[in-house]
């Protein structure tokens, strides 16, 4: 039987609907617009996509967007100076910084500039803090989608022992930290774990996040259990550019219970958990 398919897509349309009631409740009542700024630095064609993605939603949900472009050899300095003056905008709820940044930047200087109450992405040390002692606000967005997606298929997640393919500060950690808030057994697997296919062969579910195509197969996954596919890859077949996920999905979707596709799944979720987060923020910054 083929496995049901967590529709990304159709998921992230009620996400962005929720947030468009947000936007309306904020302007009606408190005379505000939930607005997201953000930076891009350089001209990384994917980061391009990635912003204009993100400006196109937020302004379909009534939100306001800013755009700042910077050129790629632009310094710490300016940078800096930038968030700092983001930071003390009121009209600002929400800012992103479109990583990866041009080598010469340091990220985690940027990463930490960023005020923790605007930081939409969820990677400022007190929000990594706050979400690892269970109190956070602002959660990265792509495990925040991917609990909505698993929310579809597992309401209760408790006691579901689940594998994390995958130890990055912007998705396996987050993601691992979330699992293990809703009571899961999480176990984190990454380049150097032994035995990572019968680990995986063990889970209710796995998550996968380790950027290499099409590295989970049929033989990974127990029959009947939950696969969420955050990878995407960029391959060549026939010459042409094709997106795949982390799974080989053809043959895990005739053996798991449910999958998320790619492209579709999880990408469509983590724009709108930013948006999420934007509206979320707005509202914190009016106490
Ligand atoms: P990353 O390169 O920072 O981290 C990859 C992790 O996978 C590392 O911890 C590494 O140890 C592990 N890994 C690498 N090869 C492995 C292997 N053979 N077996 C087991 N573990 C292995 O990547 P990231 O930023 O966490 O992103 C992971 C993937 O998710 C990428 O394909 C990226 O494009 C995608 N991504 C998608 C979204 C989305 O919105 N859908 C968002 C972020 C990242």
């Amino acid at each position: 039987m083929m496995a049901q398919l967590i529709d990304g897509k159709q998921l992230s349309a009620q996400v962005l609907q929720e947030v468009a009631s947000e936007v309306e409740r904020l302007k009606a009542e408190h005379d505000i617009v939930p607005t997201l700024a953000v930076v891009l630095v350089g001209e990384d064609p994917a980061s391009q996509v990635y912003v204009r993605n993100k400006v196109k939603r937020a302004t379909e949900t009534g939100m306001g967007s800013i755009e700042h472009r910077l050129d790629a050899e632009c310094t710490q300095g300016t940078l800096n100076q930038l968030i700092d003056v983001l930071n003390d905008d009121p009209q600002v709820h929400g800012i992103l910084v479109q990583l990866p940044l041009p080598s010469h930047l340091n990220e985690e200087e940027v990463i930490a500039a960023i005020s923790p109450a605007k930081d939409v992405d969820g990677f400022h040390p007190l929000n990594v803090g706050a979400l690892a002692s269970g109190t956070a606000s602002l959660v990265p967005c792509t495990p925040q989608g991917c609990m909505i997606m698993l929310r579809q298929v597992h309401p209760d997640l408790t006691g579901k022992n689940v594998v994390v393919v995958g130890r990055s500060n912007i998705v396996g950690k987050p993601m691992a930290a979330l699992l293990l808030q809703e009571d899961c057994t999480v176990t984190i697997a990454h380049s150097r774990t032994k035995n990572i296919e019968s680990l995986c062969r063990n889970a209710d579910i796995v998550v996968a996040a380790a950027g290499r195509a099409e590295l989970i197969n049929a033989d990974w996954i127990r029959p009947g259990a939950t696969v969420i596919d955050v990878g995407i890859n960029a391959i060549d077949v026939d010459g042409k550019r094709k997106l795949v996920g982390d799974v080989a999905f053809e043959s895990v979707s005739r053996i798991a219970g449910a999958i998320t596709p790619v492209p579709g799944g999880v990408g469509p979720m983590t724009i709108a958990c930013l948006l999420l987060n934007t509206t979320r923020a707005a509202r914190r910054q009016l106490a």
